[in-house]
């Protein structure tokens, strides 16, 4: 009885279910979207069609004091001096892939160190940190000097390696002062390391972390630190809006 009982009181509150499912009304919310646009994505060769492309394996153009750099075979080889973007970019999305060198030399911050400077001021460390301990916050993947990464994702020297960085420009007042600091994630290797991290101001090697008022749009800026870091598939989406809808 207490089953046939239970059974009864089952198939009621199923039936309730269905009901109430079928007179459920579709939520809408009354924005119209326009439509997004249609891209190709690229694969592991090539950029994303929307994506300004800064190094395809054929020629540093893009770059000022790229010619000081070797390349050979599609790949890209730090030497000479850093280089940095003709163009400017703001708030961006950038993918470049590196590999630290495969004959292992030097130690701490002297073996495989090059780095990426947003806005030529903003650095995400790359270093060999593969078996090679140095300061947390100066390791691979570092914002350096202010976050270590959330984990160490390093391949070993020679193997290639991908950054993956979103960035949120920091946005100053007419006077100079700060209105907006800057945010950072960082996927290393498809890792995250980074997530939304923000900012306290330029990554020196030799004063604390502070802002100082620049333009809206500034140069990327690859470091040369005596070592030869490789460098191949570079690119930057600047398209970070997202979609406005209207009532
Ligand atoms: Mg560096």
């Amino acid at each position: 009885m207490r089953v046939l009982l239970r059974s009864m009181l089952f198939a009621l509150v199923c039936l309730g279910g269905v009901t109430a499912w079928n007179y459920a009304q579709e939520y809408l919310s009354g924005i119209v979207w326009p439509m997004p646009p249609i891209i190709k994505p690229g694969d592991a060769k090539t950029a994303p069609s929307d994506a300004v492309v800064l190094f395809d394996g054929k020629n540093l153009d893009a770059w000022v004091n790229g010619e000081k750099w070797k390349i050979k075979d599609g790949v890209a080889t730090a030497s000479g001096g850093g280089i940095h973007t003709k163009q400017g970019f703001g708030d961006c999305q950038i993918h470049l892939e590196f590999a630290t060198p495969a004959k292992v030399e030097g130690s701490g911050q002297g073996r495989g160190n090059s780095g990426v400077y947003i806005m030529g001021r903003y650095e995400v460390q790359i270093l060999d940190s593969f078996d090679n301990e140095t300061y947390f916050d100066g390791q691979c993947g570092a914002i350096y000097k202010q976050q270590p990464p959330m984990v160490n994702a390093s391949r070993g020297p020679g193997e290639w390696q991908s950054f993956d960085i979103f960035f949120t420009a920091p946005k100053f007042h007419a006077d100079g002062s700060l209105k907006k600091p800057a945010y950072l994630t960082v996927v290393h290797n498809g890792v995250l390391i980074h997530n939304h991290v923000e900012l306290s101001g330029g990554t020196s090697w030799s004063e604390p972390p502070r802002y100082s008022s620049h333009p809206e749009k500034e140069p990327l800026h690859l470091q040369f630190h005596g070592n030869p870091v490789q460098f191949r598939n570079i690119w930057v989406r600047e398209n970070m809006q997202a979609l406005v809808g209207k009532k």
